[in-house]
């Protein structure tokens, strides 16, 4: 009722998080967790609770090794009030970067520190992971329907299963694509494709397809879940608000400020893309 008309904003909005990594320092850290850093799974060294995690670590240190389970978590308090004030333009901004973090908490190289390959010479594998393989087979192939969200009563300990699952399966996506490339020669693991006018090479409609297969839907379940725990916790945020009448809401508009500063992460996002092509 609240969301589906407000699909376009959503879907712009969810981006501005990593627009923010190029205009804001302490952006990054929310975007991940190198938690391997930590020793090994399940990782118990590390407090779930954040001041215990800053006790025991230092928030300095916790801030370089990423925060995202915990940010999640901050923003969801933070869209919580925004649903207590009925404050619809706030509701939807923070809805559209509460999706963000929780989708990156999806990602298993998001919770790794080897995240796009560089200790093992699989650079790339990154973007491979999270936007080659679902743009060819997503629209195609894979099923997004995942039917009813649920209200989550322990917030932190479902987004620590989550990250715990995305550390779990990293090994898969690195030990995987490694494997692969030894049974693939490097002409046809890669392909060239013009984009916007400028020669790129990417990883090969084959190799991508073998990549997923061997994977064994990995990527659509990881999908699947983590739009299941969007829309659970936009939900929970709205029950704990005590459930307000979305037909009732204010401030429909964004103010001046708020305006000036969607275009000056757009503005800081595309110096970056410049800089890099
Ligand atoms: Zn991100």
């Amino acid at each position: 009722m609240l969301y589906k008309p407000q699909i376009d904003f959503l879907t712009a909005h969810a981006v501005d998080p990593d627009m923010r990594r190029y205009a804001v320092q302490e952006e990054g850290a929310r975007h991940f967790i190198d938690i391997d850093h930590y020793g090994k799974f399940p990782f118990d060294s590390l407090p779930r609770k954040w001041e215990d995690a800053v006790a025991k670590f230092s928030e300095d240190s916790l801030k370089k090794y990423g925060i995202v389970p915990w940010w999640v978590q901050i923003i969801l308090q933070r869209l919580t009030n925004a649903f207590k004030e009925k404050d619809q333009a706030k509701i939807l901004k923070l809805s559209a970067e509460l999706g963000h973090y929780i989708a990156d908490a999806h990602v298993p190289l998001h919770a790794n520190s080897n995240h796009n390959g560089q200790r093992t010479n699989q650079q790339g594998i990154h973007g491979f992971w999270e936007s080659r393989v679902p743009e060819l087979l997503a629209d195609t192939e894979w099923d997004f329907f995942i039917g009813k969200a649920a209200y989550i009563k322990n917030p932190g300990k479902f987004i620590w299963q989550r990250v715990l699952e995305s550390a779990a399966a990293a090994d898969s996506v690195l030990i995987i694509e490694k494997e692969l490339s030894q049974q693939f020669p490097a002409d046809q693991k890669y392909s060239f494709e013009y984009r916007n006018n400028i020669l790129i090479r990417q990883y090969s409609s084959a190799f991508t397809k073998a990549y997923d297969a061997k994977l064994n839907g990995m990527i659509e379940r990881r999908m699947r879940m983590a739009i299941f725990s969007v829309a659970s916790f936009w939900y929970t945020a709205w029950v704990n608000a005590g459930q307000p009448d979305l037909r009732k809401l204010n401030r429909k508009d964004f103010t001046e400020d708020e305006l000036i500063e969607f275009e000056r992460l757009n503005k800081a996002w595309s110096n970056h893309q410049d800089e890099h092509n």
